[in-house]
């Protein structure tokens, strides 16, 4: 048990939650020797892709994930992609990494999502495509950024890190749409330890990223699945090492097995919070319907916290741990533009945001103690 300073139990931002399936599952792997990517790789896959009724491809990250969805649309050096600034770096460095230009986008004050109408007026004749980001497992009006992106012949690029099980009208993101890419790191929705998945009907996206995934070795995927290895290979495009290994994937598969379970105890949790801070007239949760939304955070804004560390800290002495998502990319140096438009949006309420505790095996006792010591804090 981890212990905070005052030896009352802390109440953790995030964690795993790993049961003794995964446990097992993981020494089955290391019992057959057989570490990297074979067949609980492909069996992942299969299980992911009935999930969505989609084709999923995994992979080393999410990172690696969004960098390989970008590069297999044949974007690159002198490309622009449209994604909002407050997002985790990841977004920002898995564009980047492929040679194009990320440009920051503002979102919608109350969503806290992308703001499409923002993302028009950055528009250049070298944007390619728009990179929504499923801030806290929410997906706002994606029928309207869609339907920008068609108008402009983008490609979508869903950062969907957050929004693993979200539905739009009971379809599953990933099950629907242009491209979808989702995270399996420790704290998400659903966890491998690492790893993540790109989701899509694109066959030439599909068959890129298979290869790009194994350094580019032509058709390795098939091989590997079977235990087998290419030894005369030919290689035509940029690849990477970003496979994923079979340890990752038998965590993953007990996971997905578990996921009803852990996405109805995300929404339960939600709710909760939503039912002890909406009416507050300072702390604003943000609108999700988590009959749809499986939240992998739960950020509220505070009007008028002047000084979020010193909040944070106080809530830490009270044995609660906070977060913060995510300071905005057009703000890093590596990302900074002095002549884009400015997000002011993003700037006013960056400051406002604190991110709740939330996991799998957090209790309603634990949200209601949350929402008492912050309400007390918070006048
Ligand atoms: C977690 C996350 C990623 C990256 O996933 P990794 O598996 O950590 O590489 C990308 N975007 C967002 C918004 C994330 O939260």
């Amino acid at each position: 048990m981890t212990q905070s300073p005052g030896s009352q139990k802390l109440i953790r931002l995030s964690k795993s939650s790993i049961g003794a399936a995964e446990k097992h599952a993981v020494m089955g792997v290391l019992d057959r020797e057989y570490l990297g990517m074979g067949a609980e790789v492909q069996q992942l896959e299969l299980a992911l892709s009935h999930f969505f009724g989609r084709t999923a491809l995994c992979v080393s990250s999410g990172t690696a994930a969004v960098h390989l969805a970008v590069q297999a649309c044949g974007i690159g050096s002198g490309d622009e992609v449209l994604v909002p600034s407050l997002t985790y770096v990841a977004s920002f460095q898995a564009i980047s990494a492929t040679g194009a230009r990320p440009v920051a986008c503002d979102i919608d004050p109350q969503t806290c999502l992308l703001d499409w109408k923002d993302a028009e007026r950055r528009l250049t004749a070298r944007t390619k495509a728009v990179m929504p980001v499923h801030y806290s497992g929410g997906i706002g009006d994606l029928d309207g950024l869609y339907a920008f992106a068609r108008r402009h012949g983008l490609r979508v690029i869903e950062d969907a890190a957050h929004a693993f099980g979200t539905r739009q009208r009971g379809e599953r993101v990933g099950g629907f749409g242009d491209i979808a890419c989702f995270s399996f790191d420790g704290i998400k929705n659903m966890t491998c330890g690492e790893g993540g998945c790109i989701v899509t009907n694109d066959e030439v996206v599909l068959r890129r990223t298979q290869d790009a995934r194994l350094l580019g070795v032509e058709k390795d995927s098939e091989k590997r699945y079977s235990g087998q290895r290419s030894w005369e290979f030919d290689v035509t495009a940029q690849g990477w090492r970003y496979h994923m290994s079979n340890i990752m994937a038998a965590i993953g598969l007990e996971q997905l097995e578990r996921f009803p379970v852990m996405a109805a105890t995300r929404q339960r949790l939600a709710r909760r919070y939503d039912e002890l801070l909406i009416g507050h007239l300072r702390i604003f949760p943000l609108p999700r319907d988590y009959s749809q939304v499986v939240p992998h955070i739960y950020p509220v804004r505070i009007r008028g916290m002047l000084d979020r560390k010193a909040l944070q800290a106080k809530l830490l002495e009270r044995g609660i741990q906070t977060g913060v998502h995510y300071q905005p990319n057009h703000d890093l140096t590596l990302f900074r533009d002095p002549d884009a438009l400015p997000l002011p949006v993003t700037d006013r309420t960056f400051p406002e945001l604190l991110t709740l505790p939330l996991h799998v095996d957090l209790t309603e006792k634990d949200v209601e103690a949350v929402c008492v010591h912050l309400k007390a804090l918070i006048q």
